[in-house]
């Protein structure tokens, strides 16, 4: 879709009605100063801004994000200055486009040390407003959505870049709905025959199933009206990239056992796990595919409850049972906050990021261990943007560790201490050895001594991550 100026307007007047004026003024800022300008599409190029506020607004961003996602590429493609912003907005806005500008000049492969510590710079910077992260996620959406009129080589490039950056960025935050989608447009370009295929499988798919599936939305609608449970109940189908890899793990389209969702939103916590306790008197489940995200939430604080079952037609259903709100998380991420407290969503926003959003802590305690700008880059390219693996700890808290990570790795994540004094580790209830190395969904339990000798040489070698490594160096007062 393109959304219009009066398009953002209107969704803009749905939930914000008193900024309307100062988005108004801003839009007519962008329009003149990129006047004459044209988007390789041929359109002019305000339509580019116009449509990353939408998406913003789609999101019930506040009134400075909405004005920085119209100026965002003010300070890169016209004449104008940080201080001009500052003027006629204010400064919060001139630092959102400042730190968007920046971002785009991000490179991770660079090894010439000004770029390298660019990059740290942008890096930390996102951590001081997270609305950076949200509006570049938007301009990149939109780009995205637009990339059939740039060149081949472009068009491969920009989708590389985004599952690299871009897609890992969307999930920290939570941002299932941006994800999904920049997922399946880099597929798009990535693999255009896959893709393809892919598509016209699933709608077949959709077809067959959808008497199947609005069957069983109509009887859980039923059930869950009968015992006076208000809800809504909508059928989802797993994004392509998201077949694309189960594919590519070898299963069959077919057995994917979450290929369709139905979502199911209700008012209350307690709610959810009596509808799901009506869903399976309904429904066999699968046992080992329940899964509670509600007191066990994803390390991007993602909730809801997951139960797969068998429904008509002998055809595999996963459900998944929410609140409302845990919806909006589910689909926004952080910024869902924007929808769901009013008025202060940016401080409750910075701070949760702070103290609950795993990624965030690292990327602090990354910036603290290492003074090196190369070995920082390095350090966060290699901890938060590659394969990722969940293992518990002992109190069953889920904790995000790159893959190829040891327990030496996973003792020293959880404190300096109790990697300085491991002295054995147990995965699920097993001794194992200090270089085996963890798996999703291992148990990991630490054994310290105080009065252990401390980590040994060797250790060194074996630990996966840098931090560690750092750590272990450390105490060996190299
Ligand atoms: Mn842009």
């Amino acid at each position: 879709m393109n959304a219009t100026f009066d398009d953002l307007i209107k969704l803009v007047q749905e939930y914000n009605p008193s900024e309307v004026e100062v988005i108004t003024k801003a839009h007519d800022y962008a329009d003149y100063l990129h006047k004459g300008q044209v988007r390789q599409s041929g359109d002019a190029y305000i339509t580019h801004p116009v449509n990353v506020a939408y998406i913003l607004a789609e999101m019930q961003a506040d009134a400075d994000t909405i004005c920085a996602g119209l100026l965002h590429d003010t300070l890169e493609d016209t004449n104008i200055t940080k201080e001009d912003i500052v003027e006629n907005f204010n400064k919060d806005v001139a630092n959102l486009v400042d730190g968007v500008t920046k971002l785009a000049k991000m490179n991770f492969s660079s090894k010439e040390e000004h770029n390298l510590a660019n990059t740290r710079k942008i890096i930390t910077g996102i951590t001081s407003d997270v609305r950076i992260i949200i509006i570049k996620l938007a301009d990149r959406l939109h780009n995205m959505r637009t990339l059939q009129f740039k060149s081949e080589f472009k068009q491969k490039e920009n989708a590389l870049e985004t599952m690299e950056i871009f897609v890992p960025l969307a999930y920290y935050i939570g941002a299932y709905r941006i994800k999904s989608e920049l997922e399946d447009l880099s597929l798009r370009y990535l693999k255009p025959s896959m893709y393809q295929r892919i598509k016209e499988r699933k709608l077949k798919l959709e077809e067959e199933s959808d008497d199947c599936l609005q069957e069983m939305l109509f009887k859980i609608k039923a059930i869950l009206n009968d015992s006076l449970v208000p809800n809504e109940i909508k059928v989802r189908t797993k994004n392509i990239y998201g077949i694309y890899k189960k594919l590519n793990n070898g299963e069959r389209i077919a057995d994917i056992h979450d290929l369709f969702s139905l979502k199911i939103m209700v008012q209350e916590v307690e709610e959810c796990y009596k509808t799901l306790y009506l869903v399976h008197k309904l429904y066999h489940p699968i046992n080992d595919k329940f899964k509670d995200y509600i007191c066990n939430p994803k390390t991007n604080m993602y909730q809801s409850l997951h139960t797969t079952v068998f429904g008509p037609q002998e055809r595999l259903v996963q459900t998944q049972i929410r609140t409302f709100d845990m919806d909006l998380v589910a689909s926004f991420g952080l910024t869902a906050y924007w929808a769901i407290n009013k008025g202060d969503a940016r401080n409750i926003m910075q701070d949760d990021l702070k103290n609950k959003y795993q990624f965030f802590k690292s990327l602090v305690d990354i910036n603290s261990m290492f003074k090196d700008n190369q070995e920082f880059v390095r350090q966060v390219k290699s901890e938060l943007f590659s394969d990722k693996i969940y293992v518990y700890t002992t109190k069953g808290e889920i904790m995000e560790m790159p893959k190829g990570s040891t327990p030496i790795d996973f003792a020293y994540k959880i404190h300096t201490d109790v990697g300085n004094t491991m002295i054995s580790a147990m995965v699920n209830d097993e001794w194992v050895p200090f270089n085996y190395e963890l798996k999703n969904k291992d148990r990991v339990k630490i054994i310290t001594d105080d009065l252990s000798y401390g980590p040994r040489m060797e250790w060194e070698d074996i630990a996966f991550t840098s931090y560690a490594k750092k750590r272990i160096r450390e105490f060996r007062g190299r």
